[in-house]
């Protein structure tokens, strides 16, 4: 399917693709909602999940579930992954009976897995041997932003392939910013969730200091928002889903300690001491009173406040 002496190389033009037949590995929170938003917008969508829940869930919105990845494969010229971790995007792509057996020559692969730059890279040369294209794609914007075709994308991976799905990058997300090679995607996507993490933390102990000192939360939020240290945990999450004790995301906290936790191995892998990082990192990972369930925002529940 793809050309490596195509011109093809535009944002707009989604005549390429229109025929194109889409499936998505993973119908969780953030795949179900981009299998849906593709069905939406007139695409042949095939779904597939481990979980038989997940599949009799996704047939109402236009989704064609398939029992098995052979099916899935043989069906589809584009496979968009939604998996929890790199180790899941690795045996799906890599496995026993993996996508990488199939050897479909001209299949392209998009992972919007928050995944590892490394597995990325290996993923990507074993599955060129059969032709087979892959970029890292992970996503911002939450299950709504999945369900709304509004997500921002950080992609790794070659200008054509990119280029050669763009179409359908931009049915799925309002914003799509080409990093890099493979992996620059997932180490870009790791930065921005390390400062989230960060942000959670920091205006959960201010928002707290302006309310001891007298100040509606509210207000105070209204004012952070005016100023220079706004940002989106303030922009949106503690409007949206910590102030009004709503804490529904749809991100759980185990995704983000798995998020956090790939921000610890690449500062080690680089020898950088982050001081301040480390010490948000370890004051996710050592919340006893927080399940891997709970929803990401509840971290503020761990600052030295009774607000939250
Ligand atoms: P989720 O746990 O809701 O969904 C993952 C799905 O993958 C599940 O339905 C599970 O059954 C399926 N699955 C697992 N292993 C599988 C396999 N081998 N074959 C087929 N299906 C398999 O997770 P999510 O919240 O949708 O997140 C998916 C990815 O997107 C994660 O990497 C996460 O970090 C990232 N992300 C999530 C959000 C969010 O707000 N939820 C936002 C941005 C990025």
């Amino acid at each position: 399917m793809t050309n490596k002496n195509s011109t093809f190389c535009t944002h707009n033009d989604d005549s390429r693709n229109r025929d194109m037949k889409i499936g998505i590995i993973g119908l969780g929170n953030m795949g179900s909602g981009m299998a849906a938003t593709l069905a939406s917008k007139q695409e042949k969508v095939f779904g597939y999940d481990l979980s038989e829940k997940a599949l009799e869930a996704i047939k109402p919105k236009g989704v064609t579930p398939v029992a098995d990845l052979a099916e899935l494969v043989a069906h589809c010229d584009v496979i968009i992954l939604s998996l929890p971790k790199a180790e899941h995007v690795k045996q799906i792509c890599l496995g026993n009976n993996g996508i990488a057996s199939f050897a479909k020559s001209g299949l392209i692969l998009i992972d919007t897995t928050t995944s590892e730059a490394e597995t990325s890279r290996e993923v990507a040369k074993q599955l060129a041997l059969s032709g087979i294209e892959f970029i890292d794609a992970p996503v911002s914007g939450g299950p709504a932003g999945a369900a709304s075709g509004t997500m921002s994308m950080v992609i790794g991976g070659d200008k054509e392939t990119i280029d050669n799905v763009m179409p359908i990058l931009q049915k799925i997300s309002s914003v799509q910013v080409h990093i890099g090679d493979v992996g620059a995607g997932n180490i870009a996507k790791i930065a921005n969730n390390l400062l989230c993490a960060a942000h959670l933390i920091t205006n959960a102990e201010v928002i707290s200091l302006a309310n001891k000192a007298g100040v509606d939360p509210a207000k105070v939020l209204e004012g952070i928002n005016a100023g220079s240290g706004r940002s989106g945990v303030s922009q949106v999450n503690f409007p949206k889903w910590i102030l009004n004790n709503a804490y529904d995301s749809g991100f759980t906290m185990g995704l983000m300690r798995k998020d956090v936790g790939l921000g610890e191995k690449l500062a080690d892998s680089l020898d950088l001491a982050m001081p301040l990082t480390r010490q948000v990192i370890e004051m996710w990972r050592d919340q006893s009173n927080l399940s891997d369930t709970d929803d990401f925002n509840e971290i503020v529940k761990e600052s030295d406040s009774h607000l939250y």
